[in-house]
């Protein structure tokens, strides 16, 4: 008798399977009985097209690429974590310990930019680029990566109440916001249609829009969010008017306060910038702090 068992899912979203081609029978009180392969189905006729139809196409076309065994001998149980091939609890230690970091470092940084000049080029005050970079980082407390952590938590958007809520659904889709990025006149091509990932979107916005664009897209998905947890705290969230013309004042006021800085460094003949000491001084850079009494 031929048995398949579905094993825990373990680094991955896929549940192992393992078939047992020499499985005694095991007897059951259950009334519902889990449903039995048969190593003989593999030779019917019918076999690849009701894969096909069961698998989506990729999962179908590595189903029927498993070599099957010609001959008529008996099938045995192979462990490939070792050189014996035999099950060790050694192996599967080392096994389990080997999906679990990989685990960890898949959920603790879903994307890895190698460059992220994309985002602290803009011309925007620090807490947007910080946003930007935990947007980037899959680090924002989205219903979605909340509910990770606690499954008791409502995942439903807290401004549309009609969706549930990743970063996507709030900085791309949601009702508000398309009305946002509609009203925002950046470029039509800013529309976001296409992809499946905010921080890929930001990225690729960042990388096609000119000028002072693409800092307007960054500070209009900071607002977003602002505008978001609002909502979520029982404030009154801001109308897509709003918070269109927010970014340019913001922008504005932010490019303003830059011009400020540099035109004071320019006149404060007082600045001084940092010097290397000359040969033979050393220079001890410290800090401190003294009480009143
Ligand atoms: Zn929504």
């Amino acid at each position: 008798m031929t048995r398949v068992d579905h094993l825990d899912m373990l680094g991955s979203d896929h549940c192992p399977i393992l078939l047992d081609t020499d499985a005694t029978p095991v007897q059951t009180k259950r009334r519902n009985r889990p449903i039995r392969f048969e190593a003989l189905w593999l030779r019917s006729e019918q076999c690849e097209e009701i894969v096909r139809r069961s698998w989506p196409q990729y999962d179908a076309d590595e189903v029927l690429c498993i070599p099957l065994g010609r001959g008529d001998h008996e099938d045995t149980l192979i462990w490939h974590f070792n050189a014996s091939c035999k099950f060790s609890v050694r192996s599967a230690h080392h096994l389990a310990l080997d999906l679990y970091r990989r685990n960890l470092a898949s959920s603790s940084m879903t994307k890895s930019y190698d460059d992220w000049k994309f985002l602290w080029n803009r011309r925007t005050p620090s807490k947007v680029k910080v946003f930007g970079w935990r947007l980037c980082t899959n680090a924002l407390p989205t219903m979605q990566n909340l509910m990770k952590r606690n499954p008791g938590v409502d995942n439903v958007c807290p401004v549309c109440r009609t969706e549930d809520e990743d970063s996507k659904h709030i900085l791309l889709q949601c009702p508000v916001v398309r009305q946002v990025w509609a009203l925002s006149d950046l470029p039509w091509r800013v529309i976001p249609n296409w992809c499946d990932d905010a921080a890929d979107w930001l990225r690729h916005v960042s990388s096609t829009l000119e000028a002072n664009d693409p800092d307007r897209a960054l500070l209009i998905c900071w607002l977003l969010w602002q505008n978001r947890n609002q909502c979520l705290w029982g404030m009154t969230g801001s109308t897509a008017e709003d918070i269109a013309a927010n970014s340019m004042r913001i922008l504005w006021e932010y490019g303003e306060y830059i011009q400020s800085l540099q035109q004071a460094n320019r006149t404060d003949s007082s600045y001084s910038f940092w010097k290397a000491p000359p040969e033979g001084v050393i220079k001890v850079n410290f800090d401190g702090a003294t009480f009143a009494e």
